[in-house]
């Protein structure tokens, strides 16, 4: 199929890896002027990763990211571990922190190899039938659209929900001495109106420093008054909350160094039209509590691989959306679920998780549930499209 990607980034790049290794003719369109990416770190999850090794990206990856161990978080001002969720004890069983901009390279050096047209400065306004709609021009025409526009996305028609809350990133060097773990991500909270971590990364490229992004959450309404505020008192206010903080804000000198996010949250109902699919953000969107946007579009770029080596047309969408349904749905469920107790200004929701959630969370089964839960299986991720295990020959008796 000739196939046209809207959108290079995570779940758009790895798309167009996957399809053309089942022979598809893809061609990418982004808006950047040059390729790359913005933000700081993010974790990819075990299921996220499977689908990095599905096109031989997952070792490259592994070689820049830090194998994440643990999520560790405690309430500043009561001292109650709130967050404790181990991941499984062998490598594929753990999350890996990576640097946007380590797997931004990585993705698109698989797209690079496989010598897919990355055509950019070109900004997607829509689409019309089999062709995409580019400033003045149209591209294609194409057998199938793939919308991998993330949470800006002009094609696709999901309308979200804007959250109260968003964050401030940075990406500092890993601290010496520094008592933080440099497998685990840890958090520490003050209510649900604060939220600030530290996040390891790993290095930028082979051999380089090891890094950490750290992240303090803000209400969106706040952001214009905490870039007036004076930097100094602010780290020294944030330091004051979480004193193992202080060697990583050393190094930042003004607000300059944070990147702003801000988050929605929404979920498309059918996320295909004739002709045209949406994945990733594009498709659904939430906050990042469960750390799980980036593996999401990784797994729809492979269920959509997956659906098209079964079938053709409307009808591979239709699979490609049923193999997901299940799953994302659960996942937006709990990430609207969970949000509100980290970031949001409810002072029930905050007494609630301290006393009785945190408690729960270290019973079995509920840390196994949560261990599932972090990993991004606790529901079969690819529903009907989950590729079988090779056949092991019988032994003879
Ligand atoms: C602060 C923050 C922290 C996060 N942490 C995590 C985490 O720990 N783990 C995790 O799994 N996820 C995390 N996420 C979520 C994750 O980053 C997203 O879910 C993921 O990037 C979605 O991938 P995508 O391919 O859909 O979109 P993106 O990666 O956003 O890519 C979209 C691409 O489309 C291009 N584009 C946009 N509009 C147009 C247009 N009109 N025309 C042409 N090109 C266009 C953009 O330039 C971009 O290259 C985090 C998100 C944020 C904001």
């Amino acid at each position: 199929m000739k196939i046209g990607i809207a959108g290079a980034g995570i779940g758009g790049l790895s798309a167009a890896a996957l399809l053309a290794d089942d022979g598809h003719q893809v061609t990418l369109f982004d808006q950047f002027a040059a390729p790359g990416p913005v933000g700081s770190g993010l974790i990819l999850q075990p299921v996220g990763l499977e689908v990095l090794d599905a096109f031989e990206a997952g070792e490259v990856a592994r070689g820049l990211g830090q194998p994440i161990l643990r999520m560790e978080g405690y309430e500043a001002q009561n001292g109650i571990r709130v967050l404790d969720v181990s991941y499984g004890a062998t490598p594929e069983r753990q999350g890996l922190g990576i640097h946007r901009a380590a797997l931004f390279d990585t993705l698109y050096e698989a797209a690079k190899t496989r010598a897919i047209p990355v055509e950019t400065d070109a900004r997607v306004t829509g689409r019309e039938g089999p062709y995409l709609l580019i400033a003045d021009r149209k591209a294609g025409p194409f057998d199938l659209i793939i919308d991998a526009c993330g949470a800006g996305s002009l094609l696709s028609p999901l309308r979200a929900r804007p959250l109260p809350y968003g964050a401030v990133w940075a990406t500092v060097p890993w601290p010496e001495g520094t008592p933080l773990k440099l497998d685990q991500l840890s958090q520490v909270y003050r209510q649900a109106d604060r939220m600030l971590g530290v996040l390891p990364v790993g290095q930028m490229s082979e051999g380089g420093e090891a890094l950490a992004a750290v992240f303090y959450s803000l209400r969106t309404d706040q952001v214009e008054a905490w870039t007036a505020q004076d930097f100094e008192a602010w780290k020294d206010a944030a330091t004051a909350l979480w004193p193992e903080l202080g060697p990583f804000l050393a190094p930042l000198t003004n607000h300059d160094a944070f990147t702003v996010a801000s988050y929605t949250h929404g979920t498309m109902r059918q996320p295909w039209a004739s002709g045209i699919a949406h994945i990733g953000d594009a498709a659904h969107r939430t906050s990042p509590q469960l750390g799980q946007g980036a593996n999401m579009a990784l797994l729809d770029a492979r269920a959509l691989q997956l659906a098209l080596r079964r079938d053709r047309g409307d009808d591979a969408l239709r699979h490609y959306a049923a193999a997901r349904w299940g799953h994302v749905r659960a996942y937006q469920a709990m990430s609207a679920a969970f949000t509100p107790q980290y970031q949001s200004d409810s002072r029930v929701l905050p007494i609630l998780r301290d006393r009785l959630l945190a408690p729960l969370s270290r019973t079995w089964p509920t840390r196994r549930v949560l261990t599932r839960l972090v990993c991004g299986d606790l529901l079969p991720p690819l529903g009907g499209l989950t590729p079988r295990p090779p056949r092991t020959p019988r032994a003879r008796a």
